[in-house]
């Protein structure tokens, strides 16, 4: 099996960098100044660039995977599950899992793909691949862990290898 890990593309830290340096110069301006309205306008415009690089890099990369299988499975994630712990809730944000899985369901629904949706309850994460075997919890900070069966597991390509299994 190849698996494949897509990584938030480095434009959209770039951009946001960009935006947090905009929202600062703007706080720096004084109230109902001529600056402070450039200011703004020039915040907005940064926001808009993001948010239309996600859209880009969001329809790009589901029209590949609908191109290139015929059955996708998608982790359902609680978006309160997700929000505890911030790291995770700013990658979240950062690839908008909701509308990325809107994009898969309209794209497979078109191009005549099965788009699987895993219960939000199913412990992905926990099972090993290898062994079957649902082991502990893991907290969200744990990127490779090692089953007592003595596979070792990258936790992201573990977790999408049992939710591959959901297709079976
Ligand atoms: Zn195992």
């Amino acid at each position: 099996m190849v698996s494949e890990k897509i990584e938030n593309p480095r434009f959209l830290c770039q951009s946001e960098a960009k935006v947090k340096k905009s929202q600062r110069a703007l706080s720096r301006k004084k109230i109902g100044s001529k600056n402070r309205e450039k200011a703004k306008l020039i915040l907005a415009k940064k926001h808009e660039k993001i948010a239309n690089q996600r859209k880009d890099f969001l329809h790009k990369l589901s029209r590949r995977i609908v191109d290139e299988n015929q059955v996708i499975v998608v982790e359902t994630l609680t978006s309160k599950d997700m929000m505890k712990n911030h790291k995770v809730a700013k990658s979240i944000g950062d690839v908008s899992w909701y509308e990325f899985v809107r994009q898969l369901e309209y794209k497979s629904n078109f191009y005549g793909r099965t788009l699987i949706k895993a219960d939000p309850w199913y412990a992905s994460t926990q099972i090993c691949s290898t062994c079957g075997v649902k082991g502990e919890k893991k907290a969200m900070d744990v990127r490779e862990w090692t089953c007592a069966c003595g596979a070792q597991h990258d936790r992201d390509i573990n977790a999408s290898i049992n939710l591959l299994m959901l297709a079976n």
